[in-house]
This record gives C-alpha cells, sequence and structure tokens, in this order.
C-alpha cells in the first residue's frame, strides 16, 4: 500500500488493501486486513463503491511503469524479500518490524504490535 501511494503521490487514505490468494491455497497465516481468492476479487472490489480517485486510467499507467520487469532487478528483489522474511523472529511483527508485545483485551490476551494505533497487527496466543 505504502509504494502504491508513493508512487502514485496520494495519501493512504486512497488505497485499501486486498490480499488475494489462489482459489485452493490454504493460509499459514493470521491476516488483518481484507482477504478473498481470486475468483472473487473483482466483487470484493467492487465493496469499495466510493470513488477516490478520478482518473483510473493514468492510475493503470503508472503502476504499469513503476512495475519490475528486468528478470534480474526482480529476482534480487524476490532474494532481498526472502532474507527479510526469513529474519523476522516471532517477537517482531511481521507488517513493520516493530516489537510485539503482550496486550489484554475485552477476549482475554493477544499478541500485538507495540506500534499501535500506527500499525494495528494482532495474533491470538502468546509471545
Ligand atoms: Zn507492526
Amino acid at each position: 500500500m505504502k509504494c502504491v501511494c508513493d508512487l502514485l503521490g496520494i495519501g493512504e487514505d486512497k488505497v485499501f488493501n486486498v490480499v488475494c490468494v489462489p482459489s485452493r491455497a490454504k493460509l499459514k497465516v493470521e491476516h488483518d486486513g481484507e482477504l478473498t481468492r481470486y475468483g472473487s476479487l473483482v466483487e470484493r472490489i467492487k465493496w469499495h463503491d466510493k470513488v477516490v480517485l478520478d482518473d483510473v486510467d493514468s492510475v493503470v499507467d503508472e503502476i504499469r511503469k513503476g512495475n519490475v520487469i528486468d528478470k534480474d532487478v526482480r529476482k534480487k528483489h524476490v532474494d532481498e524479500v526472502r532474507e527479510l522474511v526469513s529474519a523476522v523472529g516471532e517477537d517482531m511483527c511481521p507488517k513493520c518490524g516493530a516489537k510485539l508485545v503482550k496486550r489484554n483485551g475485552k477476549y482475554g490476551e493477544f499478541v500485538g504490535c507495540a506500534r499501535y494505533p500506527k500499525c494495528k497487527y494482532v495474533r491470538k496466543g502468546m509471545l
């Protein structure tokens, strides 16, 4: 989301996040955003009926221009992400990298990001 906002020069209030997974994929992580399957992505996007950007064609152009098509650059990016993911410890927020802390809520203890309310990552269980 941050990358798209930077690329388009718009605020985060103009975008929403939807994670789209293959229809038969099993999810191994908990996710606090919107989640959908390939088959229902368009339908899910249409839930948001408030128009926040008027020139959709130029948005699509900008995103296409920002897409990395160079094979080597892509591979380098994927390697860096893999390295980053393997470096994330159990006590680090997978969303922003901050420390995770134990919190108490209405329904008992849970693990949440120390940067709340800036980051809203939470998961069930203990640290
Ligand atoms: Zn976080």
